[in-house]
């Protein structure tokens, strides 16, 4: 099959892999018909994330239809179109039963913290991923959802982690009627962090980034104020003034290990590595809400050291809750909101390419270039089962 194909920092191609079989009676195989590349893939093309082996292969955002199953699997079968939640989890160990199905207890034999995501590195699991032709999906009785007919395959994709991650955010902000909420970061999660927030109660939103065309297009799609924190001196103290010098009721880290706007945290946690990436856009969270204030965080961060203002964090009394997003558990309402049209996900997608060009895909995207928000790569063999399907309706 035809596959990304992790070669180095800033290097993948599309290549020739063996196709994925079953190795567990609860696999499934999944045909894929639509993958996208998340701003957390580009913190491995980065190289940024530990145990990255050369020759995986990414995606942990995908939708398809089932090829194969295992001779456990008794909810799919075969020529299902599912979307898979970018956690692997098992859903009966200690923590999948309080629904942190993000932190699963059997998927990673690193799971002292993250459970299992596909194509997201040996920390995650190891799992090859979904930019690929096919991917093998274990436990496919717990994450797979059969996406609902009326619903857009762009929709179900943005479902399995960006729209979920960004509503999560949301959730975890525990906003209150009326509340003002910063969003920081305006890729993908951000956008839907900020057009959740309404979801929420939010009285006001206000998104903070320094890519214009992002800022833009955020303020059109989810109503809300916007700041270009490279026109502004001082983040927390713009902020302030902005809220009558109390500072926001809720702030979110939408941005993770690779934020611009601060030199030091840029050169002590990208080019020298002393910290596990820059934490800029979490220090604005910490420094712009107001005391006794919510931070959440649903930003990319590694395990290892960072340089964060906790003693800030303490002497205001703040709230901050943090978490991978556990999918499956806000698909119920996500796939209501989009059905009664209060979201509509596809709008954030500028990029259809070929899995074939997904070097150029990668490039893009983390160059900015091109307008670019959300790219979806598209295997050869999908256009092949929408032909098939097309005349199949003749
Ligand atoms: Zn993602
Ligand atoms: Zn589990």
């Amino acid at each position: 099959m035809l596959a990304m194909n992790y070669r180095g920092p800033f290097r993948v191609r599309a290549d020739h892999k063996p196709d994925p079989v079953i190795e567990h009676p609860g696999d499934a195989i999944v045909r894929v018909t639509r993958s996208c590349i998340c701003g957390s893939d580009l913190h491995l093309y980065h190289g940024l994330v530990p145990d990255t082996r050369v020759g995986t292969t990414f995606g942990h955002e995908f939708v398809g239809i089932v090829e194969e199953v295992g001779s456990q699997v008794t909810k799919l079968k075969v020529g299902d179109h599912v979307l898979v939640p970018f956690n692997v989890f098992c859903g009966s160990c200690f923590f999948c039963q309080k629904e942190l199905y993000g932190n699963c207890h059997n998927t990673n034999p690193q799971a002292s913290a993250v459970g299992g995501i596909y194509g997201y590195s040996h920390t995650a699991g190891g799992f090859d991923g979904g930019q690929a032709e096919f991917v093998r999906v274990p436990m496919a009785d717990v994450g797979p959802t059969v996406i609902p007919a009326d619903m857009d395959q762009d929709d179900a994709v943005l479902l399995t982690d960006a729209l979920p991650t960004g509503y999560q955010a949301a959730e975890m902000g525990d906003i209150s009627e009326g509340d003002t909420v910063v969003v920081f970061g305006a890729g993908p999660v951000g956008i839907f962090a900020a057009k959740s927030a309404w979801l929420f109660g939010a009285g006001r939103v206000i998104v903070v980034d320094h890519v214009d065309y992002r800022l833009d297009f955020v303020r059109r799609y989810a109503q809300c104020e916007v700041v270009n924190f490279r026109e502004v001196d001082d983040m927390a103290l713009h902020i302030k003034k902005m809220t009558d010098w109390l500072g926001a009721d809720v702030c979110i880290d939408a941005v993770g290990c690779e934020a611009a706007g601060s030199a030091a945290q840029t050169i002590t946690g990208v080019y020298t590595m002393m910290q596990a990436g820059s934490a800029t856009a979490l220090h604005w969270c910490i420094n712009s809400v107001r005391k006794g204030g919510n931070v959440s965080i649903v930003g990319v961060y590694g395990p290892t050291f960072n340089a964060i203002p906790i003693g800030n964090a303490l002497n205001k009394g703040l709230t901050m809750r943090m978490n991978q997003a556990s999918v499956k558990r806000h698909l119920p309402r996500l796939i209501e909101h989009i059905q009664a049209g209060r979201i509509d996900p596809k709008q954030i997608i500028t990029h259809r390419v070929p899995l074939e060009e997904v070097s150029d895909a990668y490039h893009l995207f983390s160059s900015k270039l091109d307008n670019c928000i959300k790219t979806v790569l598209i295997p050869p063999s999908a256009n092949q089962v929408r032909a098939v399907a097309s005349t199949a309706n003749h």
